[in-house]
């Protein structure tokens, strides 16, 4: 089986498909990069996929990686995926969540390749929330309060009409807040840890900034999410819409409580006003029980120990960072004569003697 990741090399992309490789070693696994992604999520497992240059927003460019691939099932990931910058952005949001899905479906229709496909969606589509919609199903009206949220919404009522339409067998998921190592450093979680492994190492101040602390959400391992995303594609139906979250909510403030137990130096806890959203949504909390009696899928990995990872992850990143700028620092020693090698006086005297040579004419 041959399956088509875009996003690969983000967050929940390269779990995915470090989770494929592992699971399933019979599936041939692509992912779609742009010309200047970073590779540090998937230098690890480089030689184990197939990596193709396209842009969501170019159509040439996906429709070109879709021929060349055929892939029999696609986990659509690639987005503009972080809520503050969509409202800084909200054009360039559209652009590839939304514009970014009709050129992979387009291409799907043109080349009359039928795969499964998976779009993931998001829990920022249900938006506002009443306290009686708590926890949310899939029924809950969609409220989105971002830019990102709509664009979120926009990819989900596509891939639904694109199914009723054109029969594209397209599973929709919507994930809660999902994090562990890797986890982009814009994001709360992975901020917090960050801040914490950076004051460990004295690289900054004893102070962590921080944003609302009030809102709450529902967070699940990455590590369980891709699991998920497989069985949405193994087992979902298509054109239905699935929820994926652990159904216990946190607020912001405990997750900063449980890592900075974790720390090993102590530090002051700074809010910062810059850090507020326009609108915040105040709770995000999952009912998954429709995917779960499809599936029988749980999460599996505990929250403590998903935080644990995540902050280990940026104390061995900024550790390996600050050794290879040491490492950049320390002047080479110059090789001596002795050792055989070139030093200024012998390099110097040896061009006088290669100048005296013979120059042979024939
Ligand atoms: P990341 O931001 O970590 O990764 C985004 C990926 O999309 C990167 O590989 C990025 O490539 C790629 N990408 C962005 N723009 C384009 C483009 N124009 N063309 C091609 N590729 C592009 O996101 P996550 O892994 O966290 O999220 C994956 C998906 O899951 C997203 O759709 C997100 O909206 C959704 N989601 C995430 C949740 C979470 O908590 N993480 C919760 C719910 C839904 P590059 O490396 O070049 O930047």
């Amino acid at each position: 089986m041959k399956v088509l990741i875009t996003g690969i090399t983000g967050f929940a992309g390269s779990h995915l498909a470090e989770y494929i490789l592992n699971a399933h070693k019979d599936v041939e696994v692509s992912g779609i990069v742009r010309w200047r992604s970073r590779l540090e999520n998937v230098r690890h497992f480089l030689g184990r996929v197939r990596l193709h240059e396209a842009d969501l927003k170019d159509m040439v460019s996906i429709k070109a990686v879709l021929a060349a691939v055929r892939p029999d099932r696609i986990f659509h990931l690639a987005a503009q995926s972080f809520v503050p910058a969509s409202w800084r952005l909200p054009a360039e949001t559209f652009a590839i969540n939304a514009i970014g899905q009709i050129n992979l479906f387009e291409s799907c229709r043109a080349l009359r390749l039928n795969p499964r496909i998976h779009v993931a969606g998001s829990s920022e589509e249900y938006g506002m929330v009443y306290p009686d919609e708590i926890p949310m199903k899939e029924t809950n009206p969609l409220r989105p309060l971002s830019p990102y949220a709509v664009s979120k919404v926009a990819q989900d009522l596509l891939a639904f009409q694109y199914h009723r339409s054109y029969g594209l067998r397209v599973v929709r998921t919507r994930g809660f807040n999902h994090t562990g190592p890797r986890r982009g450093e814009v994001f709360v979680t992975s901020c917090f840890a960050k801040q914490i492994a950076e004051i460990e190492l004295g690289m900054r101040e004893a102070v962590i900034n921080v944003g609302n602390l009030d809102a709450k959400r529902d967070f699940t391992d990455v590590r369980d999410v891709v699991r998920a995303y497989w069985l949405a594609l193994e087992k979902g139906k298509p054109g239905e819409v699935y929820n994926i979250g652990s159904g216990k909510a946190h607020s912001i403030k405990e997750i900063l409580d449980i890592l900075l137990s974790m720390s090993r130096v102590r530090m002051e806890v700074r809010v910062d006003p810059e850090r507020m959203r326009p609108s915040d949504v105040p709770i995000l909390l999952a009912d998954s029980s429709k995917f779960h009696k499809l599936t029988g899928w749980e999460p599996r990995i505990p929250l403590r120990k998903t935080l644990e990872d995540l902050l280990n992850y940026w104390r061995g990143y900024l550790a390996a960072e600050e050794k290879a700028a040491a490492a950049a620092r320390t002047p080479k020693p110059v090789p001596t004569a002795e050792a055989g090698g070139r030093t200024e006086k012998t390099g110097r005297a040896e061009k006088r003697r290669e100048k005296k040579k013979p120059v042979r004419t024939k």
